[in-house]
């Protein structure tokens, strides 16, 4: 199975695929940088009530732009933070990476809405949540921290997308000299606490 992903304005696209449960993980990431970064590109519209980012990591193999490269762009909250990937047409997140060597894009659930897929057919239900310590309102049940169980299981999978192949071709990082294949922001020490303050609140 395929599917399509996109930003919310409809000019950044990709397919995505194959589909299948062994090459997803989805997690809500309630951290505070994920907050942060929402608040950076002024769509907190996009966390949930709690804080919360629907996140469901791919393979970067499965994942190929088909239009809208020349909008794609990267902001890293520090300089050894993760890539955050966005859409620069809109401001939306499409995909957050670290280095190739560690071979899986992050990709929020709206982006599949925003081409009318429904993210649970396509990959079923969170499978936990994350640093629910940040989440706004107090931590939801089982949410503090990374759980072992959730943390081996995510080593796991990402282990056997690089074993079997998947690290590459990489839809934000040129295969050649390894390095970020578009323009990368990283913010200030003070954007970054200024950010921060908001989602303390
Ligand atoms: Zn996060
Ligand atoms: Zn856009």
């Amino acid at each position: 199975m395929r599917a399509w992903m996109s930003c919310r304005c409809g000019q950044v696209r990709g397919q995505v695929g194959p589909v299948e449960a062994r090459l997803a993980n989805r997690v809500t990431c309630y951290c505070d940088d994920c907050q942060a970064f929402a608040h950076y590109l002024g769509h907190a519209d996009l966390l949930d009530a709690r804080g919360g980012s629907d996140i469901i990591q791919i393979p970067p193999a499965t994942l190929a732009f088909t239009q809208g490269l020349d909008k794609i762009g990267a902001v890293r909250l520090s300089a050894k933070g993760l890539y955050r990937w966005r859409a620069c047409c809109c401001n939306t997140p499409i995909g957050n990476t670290v280095t190739p060597t560690i071979p899986f894009v992050g990709l929020l659930a709206s982006t599949f809405r925003c081409e009318g897929q429904d993210p649970d057919a396509l990959f079923g239900r969170p499978r936990g949540a994350i640093m629910g310590q940040f989440a706004i309102g107090g931590p939801p049940p089982g949410s503090k921290g990374i759980r072992p169980w959730l943390m081996a299981s995510t080593i796991a999978k990402v282990l056997s997308w690089r074993l079997a192949g998947r690290a590459w071709p990489h839809p934000f990082f040129d295969r050649t000299t390894g390095s970020p294949a578009y323009p990368v922001t990283i913010l200030s020490t003070e954007e970054r606490a200024g950010l921060r303050a908001i989602v303390d609140r």
